[in-house]
């Protein structure tokens, strides 16, 4: 059964252009107020079956003012996204109609729906759990295949099962110790509480710590692979940005709330998402190494996950290039040695003195060769010691992670108090503790204010 709550409406296709935009309108009176503002003839929505679809207008019932030609799909609880009446209304006169048609819908009886109200419906009616709602916010986010797959993975409640199946385990040790201290009929019977303690214990936390050691990479899935290119004047930035762009099918975004020109551009390699970071800098004519000097682009490179260090092989080494070879010292880097094309009068020998051999790349962006190993570089750097299992379960939100690293500290709790011969139902308190803080990634023992304060993460309309 649905808690009670009132009607909520928000537009839930995201904000610009493209002709259709969509008006979800949640709760009760759902259907009562689309009737409200819906013209159809005769029609009446509240007297129409559960998922359907039905032509007509909406209206301003106080001045009779046709608003916009709709689609108004009915969809009545609980087969729906909040398990709530839900009607949505598709306008199809761009953005000025759709907020034409919410600002009617909220005159006639809505309540403008908070960021992520809808998904807050979802989970607090039992439809999702509370990783499966932050995956919804993922999703929302994603921004690369790879980090959508991550999101939709999680979504399916991949990770939920995992922890379900982890906290079941527990409960049964749990229970064990509980019977074990109520019929005390064996003399050993405290020592085998403590070994069976002292095993789950360690067993789970083994498992949460597997768990834990994805949490990079799964971070680097929904972020990107934070790149800079990095090299003097001339060797080839530019060029090596735009074929990257251009051949990988760049996703650009602006980032919200900032000016225009600082955009975030993400290129997918070998189904690797890199975040280019800096890339205004490069784009501009003057080269950021140039313009901010040796020591600044040092700063720079602290965010970079992965450091594409540009040579132009046509050229000796500089003593520019060898300060760029020591300020990316210590980062996962490439180094690629540009214009291939041209006669080399690079030493291999003088720079082996600094660089790995393979770590090094030749290319020509003239020509395109080595383009391909250089793309398997990087996948080979992204990839190194990941089995590349496409179902693995993968932690990514920060949340998650810092539970579960409580989770291991309740764990080494355990351990210790049963090494130091403490009381097994002292010790029990610890377990109960890891049980309860694996219980808060799904939801299942989480206090309202983190409910609030995770739901308003979202964007409006979901
Ligand atoms: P940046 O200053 O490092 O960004 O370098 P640019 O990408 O602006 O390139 C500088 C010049 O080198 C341009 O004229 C490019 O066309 C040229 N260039 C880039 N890559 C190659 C290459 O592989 N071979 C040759 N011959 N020229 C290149
Ligand atoms: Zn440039």
């Amino acid at each position: 059964m649905a808690i009670e709550f009132d009607t909520i409406a928000a537009i839930s296709t995201p904000p610009g252009e493209g002709g259709i935009g969509i008006v979800r309108i949640s709760g009760d009176e759902a259907l009562e107020i689309a009737d409200r503002v819906y013209k159809a003839g005769k029609k009446q929505l509240i007297n129409q079956k559960t998922h359907t679809i039905h032509y007509g207008h909406i209206v301003n019932p106080k001045t009779d003012n046709q608003i916009d030609e709709v689609m108004v799909t009915v969809m009545r609880a609980p087969k729906t996204y909040t398990r709530e009446d839900v009607v949505e209304i598709n306008t199809h006169g761009g953005i000025v109609s759709v907020n034409k048609v919410l600002e009617t819908v909220l005159h006639n009886g809505a309540r403008l729906a908070e960021p992520g109200e809808f998904t807050k419906r979802a989970f607090l009616n039992g439809r999702i759990d509370l990783s499966q709602a932050e995956a919804v916010m993922d999703v929302i986010r994603a921004k690369t295949d790879k980090a959508m797959h991550l999101a939709v993975t999680q979504l399916d409640g991949n990770l939920s099962r995992l922890i379900k199946n982890l906290r079941q385990d527990i409960l049964n040790t749990l229970a064990q110790v509980e019977v074990n201290i109520d019929y005390p009929e064996y003399d050993d019977v405290e020592e085998m509480t403590s070994r069976l303690l002292v095993e789950k214990a360690k067993e789970v936390k083994g498992q949460v710590e597997a768990l834990l050691e994805t949490a990079g990479q799964g971070k680097i899935l929904r972020e990107g692979l934070a790149t800079a290119i990095i090299g003097r004047p001339n060797v080839g930035k530019s060029s090596l940005l735009n074929v990257l762009l251009k051949e990988e099918k760049a996703i650009v975004t602006e980032v919200a709330g900032t000016t225009r020109d600082v955009i975030e551009e993400y290129v997918s390699v070998k189904g690797v998402p890199l975040r280019l970071i800096d890339t205004a800098g490069i784009r501009e004519t003057e080269d950021i190494v140039e313009r901010i000097g040796v020591e600044r682009s040092r700063k720079a490179l602290i965010d970079a996950d992965l450091v594409l260090l540009v040579f132009n092989q046509s050229e000796p080494l500089t003593e520019e290039d060898k300060k760029l070879l020591e300020a990316t010292e210590g980062h996962h880097r490439i180094i690629i040695l540009n214009k291939m094309d041209l006669e080399n009068k690079l030493d291999l020998d003088e720079l082996s003195e600094y660089v790995a051999l393979d770590s090094i790349v030749q290319t020509s962006i003239i020509t395109e060769a080595g383009l391909v190993e250089l793309e398997a570089k990087i996948a080979e750097l992204f990839f190194a010691g990941n089995t590349g299992e496409k179902d693995a379960t993968y932690v990514s939100n920060i949340r998650h992670i810092a539970l579960l690293n409580e989770t291991i500290d309740a764990f080494d709790e355990v351990i210790k108090g049963i090494e130091m011969g403490m009381p097994v139902d002292l010790v029990q308190i610890d377990m109960t503790r890891a049980w309860d803080l694996l219980g808060e990634i799904t939801g299942d023992s989480v206090q309202d204010e983190l409910i609030t304060q995770l739901f308003s993460q979202f964007c409006l309309g979901k």
